[in-house]
């Protein structure tokens, strides 16, 4: 039960894109960015006492620098110099400053940077507030004393990693629950939520696809992102609750807003408990076509959920997660196949689909130890180096994830995916690689199988020379993510085009449709991977137009399997040429469910069957 005081703070919402469903209530948790890379964990009760000592040991050190660097200006340096580092120096001294710094790792039982950012947070708000000119711009001050701190700190001793816990994996057992609240989090410090603890998320930037909101719909806690100013309107500790179906943020509700709150939070509860159900029922329509709906994974680790949710298979492991989140080297190849066999191992015999590496755009690597320099100026980054062009432009890297892939091909059934391919010199240059590599294992006696290898077709080209595209590969799964990105001219993640990113245009379904009408006719297995694949209100759609493979995130799929369950493929076909011709599809294939509602089988008569 929640420890909340009605009426104390003020109550106040705001407005993003609904990314991920349902409610959550918690107090707030401010991630603070920064100019420096911090990195933010939990701390042992027992090991705040070490934490606190980085933090003396980065302030003395800075003091030092400080000192130094006053004792040796030239003579002909700026007189305000000298007076400067003085207010630097009194701010490090500051008891006030540490004390508080103090309070965030020993009751908050953050690490040492994150106490610092989130202490920064708070006194940049004072600084803000001020009405004295002189005094307002001595946040500068302070924003530059605490970076010279935090690069202290990286520098330094981190502390010991059994006293150390990811952000989001620390018991809170006991205490309020916590939402996330930052201007952006980036794909990779998503993945350290994976075993979290904060109840939702809330972003000022990002769109309805962006890694993040994917990352965050994966971990199926509710989540609004692109509510712009967020996370300068709430306060470290406000009582926060994430409306994940309609994007609404409400901070320090009232008691009656909250108990609504609650309210819906416990439907909500109740129908995931139901459709749960449904978890060993195969997915096969009413006139008997059968459905495959299969799971995306971003860790081996995640096949257990993927398993748990009745998927099939693995549809798309996103393999860049392995490759984010780490200081100098890359993955080696041992270190891959044994992520590989561990998905593997895990599905028990189901196929598993394992992507070549997509890093670039909105998944950028921390520190791209190989390509850095070509990274650093690319202008626009989702039409830059990325995915199989990455791969490609790392020939060696690219050979090592092929042939830890393969290696990982002998513990059970494997097919490779091969991310943005738009040219057919691409392709030759895939298959070449596949085959060195295979001559590579052959010679070295290791064990492989002969995998499929198939295209995402997500950008319009790929999906336009489909065709010549099936000549090579044996299956094709779009991605509808980037598909609508490329075919619209809308960056994915940019909150400010997000209500033109359209997965209704006519256009975009076009391109779908064609695609699943031409693998189906040339006999090749074609899937769908991208977010539509889980989004319940585009499933019948998508039967009708022939699509028999869904891949999602497994929290997804009791509902996509719900709808499945339900569908009539001969009934729904009936209306798919018209809906595809309208000028307004999502209206028009609404009014053909309409008509069709009277003719199934209510949802009562049907869950007897489960
Ligand atoms: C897609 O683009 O639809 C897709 C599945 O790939 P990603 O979201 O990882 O770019
Ligand atoms: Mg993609």
């Amino acid at each position: 039960m929640l420890a909340f005081c009605p009426g104390v703070q003020m109550s106040f919402q705001v407005f993003g894109l609904p990314v991920s469903r349902g409610v959550a209530i918690g107090r707030a948790v401010l991630v603070a960015s920064s100019r420096v890379d911090v990195a933010h964990y939990f701390v042992d009760a027992n090991a705040a006492a070490a934490e606190i000592d980085r933090l003396r040991t980065a302030r003395d050190q800075v003091v030092s620098e400080l000192t130094a660097l006053k004792r040796d200006l030239p003579g002909d340096a700026p007189s305000e110099l000298p007076a400067l580092l003085d207010v630097h120096l009194m701010l490090l001294h500051d008891e006030t400053m540490i004390a508080a710094t103090k309070h965030w790792i020993t009751e908050r039982h953050y690490n040492a940077e994150w106490a610092l950012s989130a202490q920064l947070e708070v006194l940049a708000r004072q600084f803000d507030e001020m009405e004295d000119e002189y005094l307002r711009e001595r946040k500068a001050d302070l924003e530059q004393v605490v970076e010279r701190l935090l690069r202290a700190l990286a520098r330094g001793t981190s502390a010991a990693p059994a006293a150390t816990q990811p952000l989001g994996a620390r018991d809170f057992a006991g205490e309020d629950p916590l939402v996330l609240v930052a201007n952006d989090i980036a794909p990779a410090d998503m993945l350290q939520f994976k075993r979290s603890v904060f109840t939702g998320f809330v972003t000022d930037v990002g769109g309805p696809t962006s890694h993040t909101a994917i990352v965050a719909r994966s971990l199926d806690i509710p989540a609004v992102v692109g509510a712009r100013e967020a996370s300068r309107l709430i306060r470290q500790d406000d009582w926060v609750i994430i409306d994940g179906d309609n994007g609404a943020v409400i901070v320090n509700p009232s008691a009656i807003v909250l108990e609504e709150y609650r309210f819906r939070q416990r439907q909500s509860d109740l129908e995931r408990a139901r459709l749960s159900r449904l978890r060993h029922t195969p997915a096969v329509t009413l006139d008997g076509e059968r459905v495959e709906l299969l799971a995306n994974i971003e860790l081996p680790g995640d096949a257990a959920a993927a398993l748990d949710a009745g998927a099939v298979g693995v549809g798309l492991f996103r393999t860049e997660f392995l490759f984010m989140n780490r200081d100098v080297h890359l993955p080696s190849e041992d270190e891959q196949f044994e992520a590989y066999r561990g998905a593997v191992e895990a599905m028990q015999g189901l196929p598993v689909t394992i992507r070549t590496v997509d890093v670039g755009a909105d998944k950028p690597l921390e520190r791209m130890s190989l390509s850095e320099l070509r990274h650093e100026h690319t202008l626009n980054p989702a039409l830059g180096l990325r995915a199989i062009r990455w791969s490609l432009s790392e020939p060696g890297m690219f050979r090592q994830q092929l042939r830890a892939i393969l290696r990982a091909s002998a513990f059970g059934k494997v097919r490779i995916l091969i991310p943005m391919v738009a040219h057919l010199g691409e392709v030759r240059m895939v298959f070449d690689a596949l085959a060195r590599v295979k001559q590579q294992l052959g010679e070295a006696g290791r064990a492989y199988t002969d995998v499929d290898v198939g295209a995402m077709i997500e950008v319009p080209a790929a999906a336009l020379m489909l065709p010549a595209l099936l000549k090579h590969f044996d299956f094709v799964s779009i991605g509808t993510n980037d598909l609508i990105q490329y075919t619209l001219a809308i960056d994915r993640a940019d909150d400010a085009v997000a209500h033109l990113y359209d997965p209704w245009h006519p256009a975009v379904l076009r391109l779908v449709a064609d695609t699943i009408a031409q693998a189906n006719r040339a006999g090749r297995p074609v899937s769908v991977c991208g977010e539509m694949a889980g989004d319940a209100s585009f499933t019948e759609l998508l039967v009708a137009m022939g699509l028999r493979s869904f891949s999602m995130h497994p929290a997804q799929i009791a509902a996509i399997k719900q709808k499945v369950l339900r569908a009539d493929t001969r009934r729904l076909q009936a209306h798919m040429r018209d809906t595809l011709d309208s000028d307004d599809p999502q209206e028009r294939w609404t009014l053909a469910l309409q008509t069709l509602g009277s003719q199934r089988p209510s949802l009562a008569a049907f869950e007897a069957d489960f």
